[in-house]
Parts: C-alpha cells; sequence; structure tokens
C-alpha cells in the first residue's frame, strides 16, 4: 500500500478496480533517483531529455477516461517512467507501450522485471507507428499531445475501442476520445509534452 491513492480519491473518483491499482503501484520506484520523497506529491518531476513524468493526478484522471476495466489489450504512446503502463498492467490483461526514447525503455523494462509486471511488453520506435504485431487493441492512449491522430493507428483500433488522446487545439490541448466510426468527443483541457517524430537511440 502507498499513500497516493488515498491522496488521489480526494480528487478523482476511482472505480474500485483503479483505486486498487493506484494503491499497488508505488510510485516511487518511478520517479528519479533523487526524488523519492517527492513521488507521493500531485506534482509532474523531472526525467531524462526534458520528457517528464506526468502528475499523478494526470495519470489518474487517463487512467479513468480510459475506461480500462474489462479490457484485454491497451496501446500506450509514450511510456516515459513506465508509471502508466504499470497502473494499466493491474487492470487491463496485456499492455503495449511505445517510447520514442530508448534509454527511458531499457530503464523501464528493468523497473517492470524488478516488480514482476509480466504483461507489459515495452519496446523503443515512434509510437506514430503503434505496433502492429499486436494490433487490434481496444484501447490506444497518447501520453503525449498531438495535432491529429495517425491514421496507422485507426487501422490498429479494435472495432469496439477508442483512442484517447490530447489534442492541440488553438494553443490548448484537450483531451478527446476517437471512435473507429469516425465520432469525436471532446472532454476536458490539460497539458502534456509534445509527441515527436523519430528516435533517440
Ligand atoms: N506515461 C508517462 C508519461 C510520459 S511523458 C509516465 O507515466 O511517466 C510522454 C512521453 O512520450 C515522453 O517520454 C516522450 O519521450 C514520449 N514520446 C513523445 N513522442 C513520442 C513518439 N512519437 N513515440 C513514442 N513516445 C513518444
Amino acid at each position: 500500500m502507498n499513500p497516493l491513492a488515498d491522496k488521489l480519491a480526494d480528487y478523482v473518483n476511482f472505480s474500485p478496480i483503479i483505486y486498487k491499482a493506484f494503491s499497488e503501484i508505488d510510485r516511487k520506484f518511478f520517479v528519479p533517483i533523487g526524488l523519492e520523497k517527492h513521488a507521493y506529491n500531485i506534482t509532474p518531476l523531472p526525467l531524462a531529455d526534458n520528457s517528464t513524468i506526468s502528475s499523478p493526478l494526470t495519470i489518474a484522471k487517463m487512467t479513468i477516461l480510459l475506461e480500462p476495466e474489462n479490457v484485454d489489450k491497451v496501446l500506450e504512446i509514450g511510456s516515459g517512467s513506465g508509471y502508466q503502463a504499470a497502473i494499466l498492467s493491474k487492470i487491463v490483461r496485456r499492455v503495449f507501450t511505445v517510447e520514442r526514447i530508448c534509454p527511458l525503455v531499457k530503464e523501464a523494462k528493468q523497473k517492470f522485471e524488478k516488480l514482476r509486471l509480466f504483461n507489459i511488453n515495452i519496446k523503443c520506435d515512434d509510437g506514430r507507428n503503434g505496433w502492429r504485431e499486436f494490433a487490434p487493441y481496444e484501447r490506444i492512449l497518447f501520453s503525449a499531445a498531438t495535432d491529429e491522430i495517425p491514421k496507422e493507428l485507426f487501422a490498429q483500433l479494435d472495432e469496439n475501442g477508442f483512442i484517447l488522446a490530447p489534442i492541440n487545439k488553438e494553443n490548448k490541448q484537450i483531451i478527446t476520445r476517437f471512435y473507429k466510426n469516425g465520432k469525436k468527443e471532446e472532454i476536458e483541457k490539460c497539458e502534456f509534452v509534445p509527441l515527436k517524430k523519430g528516435i533517440i537511440l
């Protein structure tokens, strides 16, 4: 147990399964060395290469909006520290997560092994390609903000699933759900690092 789940529950409405995932995954394993004392603060922290481990409140909101209960496969674009993927691994059957900064992938992979989170698959790639081998996914989560969803990702989305992504719109970012039939649903303002092209070895 860690204190973050209860702190977050003051701000968001957790389902019992999501609350349990936040209690089971200890954020201190995912924050940079030296910043562990801030692990249970509801603030973003710096990571390598100017990327961030998102605020736990942001992770909590995205997890709830993803409606992951009873989902089989999720694809996340932008693994970062791996914290979001670790939370999802307690809720869905299999998590696939892609990160463009290869050293971050190596670090996250070691954490997943140490924590025995064997249902997470991670690779270094430009997430705009998705992860075709294991498609279709019932949920695709963007953990970085983009102008538009690449067509390839719609191709990898299950018929009954949706994509949840921070979309750049008029100098703001809006969390948006996209369905396979072309419908979309704008939910609320948010703040994420931008989706970038290519990989960093
Ligand atoms: N979910 C993460 C938050 C990561 S911040 C966590 O729990 O810590 C967003 C991440 O998206 C950054 O690590 C950034 O490098 C990554 N990213 C940006 N563009 C990307 C792309 N095209 N493909 C894969 N990852 C990308």
